[in-house]
């Protein structure tokens, strides 16, 4: 059954996976029926669980409901086919449709404030056999009701179908990189630095160089043609996957690293000394420089923030950027952002957007001088992960949430979250898998607390 994945979840699949040259779909054929959204959309391994029917009846359901879509991909070798599927369904609907081509995904969600919605092709940071939808309004993801509204056309299968004289018609759209990068030039001042930037094959392959460019900055590039099979690296910019980076950026004596993913959403930094900068670290660096009042991190992000913000109102939300923007939309906030590279800069865009974000952090560079020593002034605290299989992950977290009450106030907002003197633990129920994740962060060292959390979770699921 296909999966749904949540951004944070780190997809456990292999690129060296090698598949038959055909695929007979027998053990898939219900897999429409199944279709729902995570709050990334909807994704899974490309012709097997996401196929070209699903797509048309994906087309169909949006195009029943709205009438005049753009729709846009990544450069993944199954895109076009997945787009083409798309459109057909749109168009059978009666929908108008205007194709933007390869570009993006914060490209996709800036050109969806013309349209009533705006559907993008892509798998994200997930390997090349992978793919997607995800549907925008208003340079914003769909919010849980307007994908529920979605969910509830494609499962039962309720398609408008137009009439023969009113299917609908298709378009292009030619400026869509302009405009964004205009709009990101205009947001950000000329720098001259020295970066090494690794587009990954991925979506920003040609927009990222070009905006760091005109900004003023020499930049060497790797990994920067558009290629769908990812061959430089795994399209998700974690630290293992930019090793590469990290010594051209240590050989050229280069002033930072710029990493974005599959479709340019998120964007990683390697700082003067090579050195990967964690996402925690990012977003506190990021958070410092933009909250003026209010912003939004997710509930897994570390207590740092807490602590060099100060006066300022720190919304904690659900995991997935979608909730991010949910709350800055409500809270007016500066910023918000994810550990995973996700970075939300409200006063420009709602989505997030790596291109930006890179741009920024350039420009906070270039007024400040040294990235390392930066750095190296936010404080950094111990964190321990761990995961436990559970079969039963409602019965176990319902008592996991008793003995936690037990420890201090809780937030059960996203899983349990307690709050305690020396630091906090997180127990989640895994959304794709039957096991249960423990964060646990201490201020000193983490060993102490994770114990404390590693007994009730295996004393609730025992
Ligand atoms: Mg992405």
């Amino acid at each position: 059954m296909m999966r749904i994945l949540h951004h944070t979840e780190t997809e456990n699949c292999d690129n060296s996976i090698q598949f038959p040259s055909y695929f007979i779909a027998k053990d898939y054929e219900h897999t429409a029926k199944y279709s729902k959204f995570g709050s990334s959309g909807m994704r899974g391994l490309a012709n097997r669980e996401i196929t070209p029917q699903l797509a048309l009846n994906f087309g169909l359901a949006v195009g029943s409901i709205y009438s005049n879509v753009i729709i846009g991909h990544d450069p993944r070798v199954s895109s076009e086919m997945l787009e083409s599927a798309v459109v057909a369904g749109l168009l059978s609907a009666g929908s108008e449709v205007v194709k933007l081509g390869m570009a993006p995904t914060p490209t996709l969600a800036l050109a969806s404030h013309d349209f009533d919605c705006g559907i993008m092709i892509t798998a994200s940071h997930n390997p090349a056999q992978y793919n997607g939808m995800k549907i925008f309004k208003k340079g914003m993801s769909f919010d849980t009701k307007h994908q529920e509204e979605i969910e509830d056309v494609l499962n039962k299968e309720r398609f408008r179908y137009a009439s023969w004289e009113k299917t609908g018609s298709l378009g292009v759209m030619e400026n869509a990189l302009k405009k964004h990068s205009e709009t990101i030039l205009k947001n950000t001042k000329s720098a001259s630095l020295n970066i090494v930037l690794d587009c990954g094959c991925g979506a920003g392959s040609a927009l990222t160089p070009y905006v760091l460019r005109e900004m003023g900055c020499h930049v060497i590039t790797l990994n920067s043609q558009p290629d769908g099979h990812f061959p430089g690296r795994n399209p998700e910019p974690d630290e293992e996957n930019l090793s590469h980076l990290k010594s051209v950026v240590k050989a050229t004596g280069a002033d930072l690293g710029i990493a974005n993913d599959g479709d340019a959403d998120r964007m990683m930094a390697v700082d003067n000394q090579g050195r990967f900068v964690a996402g925690d670290k990012m977003l506190a660096f990021f958070a410092v420089r933009e909250a003026k009042r209010a912003i939004a991190v997710p509930v897994d992000s570390s207590r740092v923030i807490d602590d060099v913000l100060k006066g300022i109102k720190i919304s904690r939300t659900k995991v997935g950027d979608v909730y991010i923007s949910e709350e800055l939309n409500k809270i007016e906030g500066d910023f918000g952002g994810e550990p995973s590279g996700a970075w939300i800069f409200p006063r420009i865009s709602y989505c997030p957007d790596g291109i930006l974000a890179a741009a920024k952090l350039v420009e906070m560079l270039e007024e400040e001088g040294n990235f390392s020593t930066l750095l190296d002034a936010i404080p950094e605290y111990p964190m321990k992960r761990g995961a436990f299989p559970c079969q039963d992950k409602k019965i176990a977290m319902i008592r996991i949430t008793e003995e936690l009450e037990k420890l201090g106030r809780i937030n059960a907002l996203d899983g349990v979250r307690v709050d305690l003197e020396e630091g906090w633990i997180l127990v989640r129920p895994s959304g794709t898998e039957p096991k249960i994740r423990i964060t646990v962060e201490s201020k000193n060292e983490c060993a102490g607390l994770y114990k404390v959390a590693e007994e009730i979770v295996k004393g609730a699921i025992a």
